[in-house]
């Protein structure tokens, strides 16, 4: 047997391996928090779950259009209206099977060696494993803490050059919470002139997960850029909706066709029954996420504040998302040090920042997806082993 070499340079998301021994540890009887875990502690909403039901009652059992069926690539046109107040045409809407799949095809799309793609880093793991995965040279953004783990537009401008194809931008951010503010975007639009071949991956999966002031600022509203952008978003954080595998991407007039073929090739299309649940999440009550954010907003405060009042640990307020990045460069030991002696000694799971990137080293994420007493119990066995 002889794999093809590519398949040496994919990485993997380690936060599913922390998930895996956090499993095997309660198993063992441990009494284990999972703090390290990317989804919402809460069930999807009920009427979304009734509207998937009622579409396998009423037959719908087979294929649907590639792209997605009709009435849900106009309810995602009219949902981005409404919280984005951009006009997108449905057409231009495709329906995929979660988040991931959106980035996977862009890169895919525009990876091969010779080509550069800009990525967050720290940032979602698979944006640089699928790089590598292509063959192109993956060119860290560095997204740092005295910038609140945003970046400076024009830091970001020096890294392009005539090479770059792809410029992969994720805010509110996984593994951080950072949120770019739009003054920065406004400059990284501006600068972007200047390189008419690089095409824009705007990761917003985390856009009604955000505490910001200004809210959340989406690439779409760049008429500049309509043209050679790509927009990710999805069911998985905003419904609670992680295992039902629902993702959509906007794709320009040019790209539309090309993104449809790699989905008629990887997936024929997304799972009918999801598809009408996916409408009842965007057409009915948006209360359940109201509360959800809410919450998540709530024990922000209270993660942040216990880690601040740890010695030798420091956190940022962050900006979306349900994330944590405390910096824990007074530890003893490496990130993923730190991560597994949290695990294996105290119980509490959380993933090292390098999981996410280098310039992860010295961080480690918490997710605040679970219970306030959860929270609060990890940060007092954290504290009491460093006290
Ligand atoms: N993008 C970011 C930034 C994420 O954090 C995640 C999931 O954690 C995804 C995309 C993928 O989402 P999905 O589960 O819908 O594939």
């Amino acid at each position: 047997m002889q794999l093809a070499n590519k398949m040496h340079r994919l990485g993997t998301e380690t936060a599913f391996e922390v998930l895996q021994r956090a499993e095997s540890l309660r198993s063992q009887g441990r009494d284990i928090i999972n703090l390290g875990i990317g989804q919402p502690d809460f069930k999807s909403p009920p009427h979304v779950v009734e509207a998937a039901v009622q579409a396998l009652r009423d037959g719908h059992h087979g294929y649907t259009p590639a792209p997605g069926i009709p009435a849900l690539r106009e309810a995602v046109a009219a949902d981005i209206l409404k919280y984005r107040g951009a006009q997108v045409d449905p057409g231009h809407v495709l329906i995929v099977p979660g988040g991931k799949v959106t980035m996977f095809f862009a890169i895919l799309m525009f990876g091969e060696p010779g080509a550069e793609i800009l990525y967050p880093n720290p940032g979602f793991p698979i944006y640089e494993s699928v790089i590598n995965f292509t063959g192109a040279q993956a060119v860290p953004i560095p997204l740092v803490e005295e910038f609140d783990f945003s970046f400076n537009a024009q830091s970001v401008l020096d890294l392009l050059t005539a090479n770059t194809r792809l410029v992969i931008l994720n805010s509110p951010a996984n593994p951080t919470g950072g949120a770019v503010p739009k003054s920065e975007i406004d400059t990284l639009v501006k600068g972007l002139e200047q390189f008419p071949n690089a095409v824009v991956m705007s990761d917003e999966i985390y856009s009604r997960i955000c505490y910001a002031d200004e809210g959340h600022v989406s690439l779409l509203n760049y008429p500049e850029i309509r043209d050679r952008l790509i927009l990710l978003d999805g069911w998985s954080k905003t419904y609670a909706m992680t295992g039902w595998r629902m993702g959509y991407s906007v794709w320009p007039d040019t790209l539309i066709e090309h993104a449809t073929r790699l989905a008629i090739n990887c997936h024929s299309c997304v799972n009918a029954s999801a598809q009408y649940a996916a409408i009842a999440a965007l057409e009915g009550p948006q209360d359940s996420v109201d509360n959800m954010v809410e919450t998540f907003e709530t024990r922000r405060e209270i993660i942040v504040d216990g880690l601040n009042s740890i010695p030798r640990i420091s956190c940022r307020n962050p900006r979306g998302a349900f994330y944590v990045f405390p910096n824990v460069t007074q530890l003893p030991g490496q990130a993923r040090d730190i991560q597994n002696s949290w695990l294996e000694d105290l119980g509490v799971a959380t993933v090292a920042g390098t999981s996410f990137g280098s310039y992860g080293e010295g961080y480690v994420r918490f997710s605040y997806a679970a219970s306030t007493e959860e929270i609060l119990e990890a940060l007092e066995r954290i504290g009491n082993s460093l006290a």
